[in-house]
């Protein structure tokens, strides 16, 4: 039988391309026949040559900046060639812009068969000699556990809350603990003043190269001390503004480890490269220092030097105390309204308000149903209550319970930056697609959590879509969805209402019927409004002109700021056919792939690891 991670190839295949030894490793390219580890480009390019240059020759190696990464080296006529390959969260693997696979030993393969935009297919690996080890990685033993460890420590979460801040968050949150990763290894001495360093570094064997990493005593930034001859020479490690490292006008990286692995393979002006670490005794014991835990009101509030992201909001984690339950209602007594309207609807308006609850006090948007005798207009609001009771997700607006008093209120979270249309279209300059793209992630997040549970919720669109943050969002009105059955994939709406036509997938319009599968229709129209920064979609059509637009088998263009990638999404989303649409688990997995590579893509500078 196939090892686990093998069986979902096929039965036979190709034998050049997967080693017939497996064995366990954290690595799973560390059986690959053609896999080197952790080698800079210029030694991939040395085996490539002295394996012949044949066309489609390739290799693969770990990427020294991005984490958990690959490179993949290849020859076509007699040109080398390198395109990293990106981890994502959910563990697949793929070139940037490409399909997912899942695993490096899959992804060559399928390179193997099919070009899919490389220079040409792969055709001949570059073996590994059988005597030479893979070059291990340093990071990739840490990287997991640590993450776990930091999004526990940092904002107290667990179980689904920590797994929905992983997945959304990841390259954000792969950046913040790489940063700190350098305190577990055995060259990082901390604090140490430069005689002390010498001291250190003279006692034992004192080899060439033999280093260790201080921090300097001012300004945040790091020495490195190497010996060489017997003397040792004392380097000063660059840190610029956007806080990347770097040897003076060398390579830049994010992280000082990365910088080391570099430096141990190139010297890149010092008198040589680094060879043995001085061990620091008191490293392996250490845990990486995470910022300290400050919690407020259930949340941990941010260190002040970096972004906030959508964990550091009220709102992330539900607010409930498990203990207590969610209530459903709410003692007019706990609810201090504010006059300032928020917005308005055929139902009353919305107001701002805050919420006493035993855990502190909570911003609130309150839904004041405008006149209570309206028995129709009431019962909306009650079975909005009744769907939004039933949620629970970070991406999704939570209804903190319903107050009967003066009127009707509907009590939920406070996303105080608004709905997404208006607050991308005031803020042009200095939203940027990378941020559009995490929001919209998100929201397929969400839109996947309603879908699972089997809920539709008939009016997605960017005015409901409600951001707490620039980089967190929230999907909001639930007035028109429905919780369908056990057994039903879709609703049937009995008459037509006031709907939103252009958001509408054609089988709401013609049939009345309405899924998972129309939202996904309502995201690509959703998807467009964002990437036109709050555009308004079919500009001048009215809605009988809008359907003979998409019967006519046309849809709306590209805006110029959405990647081609996620136009793709886009067309997909507006598949004419229900049942040949993506659904929302897929439609995530897309964004999610688009918004990590676009992330990773953002932040290496000047190592060349780009595709040539
Ligand atoms: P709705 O009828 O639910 O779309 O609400 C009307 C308007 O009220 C929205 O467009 C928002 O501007 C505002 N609003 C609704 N819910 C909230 C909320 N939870 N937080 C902040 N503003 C809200």
């Amino acid at each position: 039988m196939l090892p686990q991670r093998f069986a979902f190839l096929s039965p036979s295949p190709p034998p050049a391309l997967l080693s017939p030894v497996v064995t366990m490793s954290l690595d799973p390219a560390a059986d690959l026949p053609f896999y080197y580890g952790s080698v800079s480009r210029a030694e991939a390019e040395r085996h490539l040559k002295l394996a012949g240059m044949a066309d489609g020759l390739f290799l693969l190696r770990r990427c020294l900046r991005s984490l958990g990464g690959y490179v993949l080296s290849a020859v076509w006529s007699l040109q080398f060639h390198h395109y990293p390959v990106e981890k994502r969260l959910d563990g697949t693997y793929c070139l940037s812009g490409g399909r997912p696979h899942c695993g490096p030993a899959e992804l060559c393969e399928f390179y193997g068969r099919d070009p899919d935009g490389l220079a040409g297919a792969l055709r001949k690996p570059c073996r590994r000699s059988p005597d030479a080890a893979v070059r291990a990685g340093v990071f990739d033993s840490l990287r997991d556990n640590m993450l776990r460890e930091y999004v526990k420590q940092t904002w107290n979460l667990e179980g689904e809350a920590m797994e929905q801040a992983i997945i959304s968050q990841a390259p954000q949150l792969e950046k913040l603990i790489a940063t700190t990763a350098h305190e577990k290894m055995p060259w990082y001495h901390g604090r140490v003043a430069r005689q002390e360093a010498v001291r250190r570094l003279h006692s034992g064997a004192q080899p060439d190269g033999k280093f260790l990493v201080r921090d300097r005593q001012e300004s945040g930034s790091f020495a490195l001390s190497m010996v060489y001859g017997k003397t040792v020479y004392h380097y000063q490690i660059l840190l610029d503004k956007s806080g990347k490292h770097s040897m003076p006008e060398g390579t830049k990286f994010d992280t000082i480890w990365q910088l080391v692995e570099y430096l141990k393979m190139k010297a890149d002006g010092l008198v040589t490269h680094l060879g043995e670490a001085c061990v620091n005794g008191k490293a392996a014991a250490k845990t990486p220092s995470l910022p300290g835990p400050r919690r407020t009101n259930g949340y941990t509030a941010p260190p002040q030097e970096r972004e906030l992201l959508p964990m550091d909001c009220d709102g992330f984690n539900p607010y409930h105390n498990p203990s207590e339950g969610r209530r459903f209602h709410i003692q007019r007594s706990r609810l201090l309204i504010d006059e300032v309207e928020l917005g308005s609807g055929n139902f009353g308006c919305v107001k701002k308000g805050v919420l006493m609850t035993e855990s502190g006090q909570i911003d609130v948007a309150v839904k004041v149903l405008k006149n209570d005798n309206e028995t129709l207009v009431r019962e909306e609001m009650l079975r909005e209550a009744e769907i939004m009771h039933q949620l629970s997700n970070p991406f999704i607006v939570r209804m903190l319970g319903l107050c009967h008093a003066e009127s009707l209120m509907l009590v939920m979270e406070m996303a105080a930056a608004g709905p997404l249309n208006k607050y991308l279209s005031s803020n042009k300059d200095t939203v940027t697609v990378e941020n559009i793209m995490g929001l919209m992630h998100q929201v397929s997040m969400g839109m996947k959590y309603l879908e699972e549970k089997n809920f539709v919720h008939r009016d997605l669109a960017a005015r409901n879509v409600l951001l707490v943050k620039k980089q967190f969002a929230k999907i909001s009105d639930f007035g028109l969805s429905k919780a369908l059955g056990v057994d039903d994939n879709y609703y049937k709406a009995r008459t037509a209402g006031k709907w939103p036509l252009k958001w509408y997938a054609p089988e709401c319009i013609n049939f009345h019927k309405f899924s998972s599968k129309s939202d996904v229709w309502s995201f690509g129209v959703t998807l467009w409004e964002a990437f036109t920064y709050g555009g308004k979609p079919y500009k001048k059509m009215k809605g009988p002109e809008v359907m003979r637009f998409i019967e006519g088998g046309s849809r709306m263009e590209r805006p110029a700021a959405c990647p081609e990638t996620t136009y793709g999404v886009m067309r997909e989303c507006w598949t004419y056919k229900h049942d040949e649409r993506p659904d929302f688990r897929t439609v995530e997995e897309a964004m999610r792939s688009h918004y990590y590579s676009m992330s990773s893509r953002a932040e290496p500078e000047g190592a060349g690891e780009s595709p040539q």
